[in-house]
């Protein structure tokens, strides 16, 4: 550790960092000059204004990565494809938000930036898709026709989404991007606890992890607290890093949603078609 923390590079200030990653008005100082790909995983072992935004998406995906395949049923008449829908939607925004955090300052500058913020984006485009598939199955259990057709508009949603987001000039409007998946499961959630439909347990996880994720999403947008205090939060418990531990206990969330559906699916197989 002694070594890495001699290997450590001068960090800037604000003013002489790269363009493309002063988008913080408040994090004054901390930022990593630009390096090679082995500078910024380097940069792993010392303590940067991107370190936290690293480590608070890096050891939840091991978590998941470990933890959510043993809550799952995985034998017939479990449906298997479902807990793999889940596996890859828990994983996929923490791996894609910590590519693009050790990343951003790659030496290759704001062009690679922008592809790495498109696959951070990509990352909660798929824990949209994919988080939401038990969710929607189970509230047409056995009926393939209307569940696929419910499926199909949702993966459209989630596609709009993205490409709003992608396209989108501010947080603002990334946060907003998302509203159309979100209206369309709690939608779902409600017509599920109207009718009694899947795990009954599952839908209180699931209203949390929506009001999780939405808080998230203000505070991101807000910049509590180091809009307060500028230069007070440059390395820790800054507005990205509240967010992403919120996002954390959203997805959380969605998987003891998830595990309850997906263990109500298997005790309630469909018939023989
Ligand atoms: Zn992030």
């Amino acid at each position: 550790m002694a070594a890495a923390m001699a290997a450590a590079p001068r960090l800037l200030e604000r003013g002489r960092a790269p363009p493309h990653l002063r988008f913080n008005p408040f994090v004054l100082s901390g930022y990593r000059p630009a390096s090679s790909g082995a500078g910024c995983l380097r940069s792993l072992f010392y303590l940067h204004n991107e370190l936290g935004n690293i480590y608070t998406h890096g050891v939840p995906l091991v978590g998941f990565l470990l933890l959510v395949p043993g809550a799952l049923p995985w034998a017939p008449p479990a449906v298997a494809w479902l807990g793999l829908a889940h596996y890859v939607a828990c994983a996929a925004p923490p791996l894609a938000s910590v590519v693009y955090h050790v990343f951003m300052s790659h030496r290759a500058g704001a062009g690679l930036y922008r592809r790495l913020l498109a696959l951070d984006l990509g990352g909660v485009a798929v824990v949209n898709a994919l988080g939401a598939v038990p969710i929607i199955y189970c509230a047409l259990p056995c009926r393939p026709g209307p569940c696929g057709a419910a499926l199909a508009a949702y993966g459209a949603l989630c596609g709009l989404a993205l490409w709003g987001a992608v396209g989108a000039a501010s947080r603002g409007g990334r946060l907003a991007a998302f509203a159309g998946p979100t209206l369309f499961r709690l939608a779902v959630v409600g017509l599920r606890a109207a009718g009694g439909l899947g795990a009954q347990g599952a839908l209180a996880p699931y209203a949390r992890m929506e009001a999780l994720a939405l808080l998230g999403g203000l505070v991101n947008l807000a910049r509590v607290p180091e809009r307060w205090r500028p230069g007070a939060f440059d390395y820790w418990a800054n507005s990205h890093q509240l967010m992403h531990l919120l996002v954390a206990l959203a997805i959380l969330h969605l998987h003891w949603g998830v595990a309850a559906d997906l263990h109500w699916a298997a005790r309630h197989p469909c018939p023989p078609a």
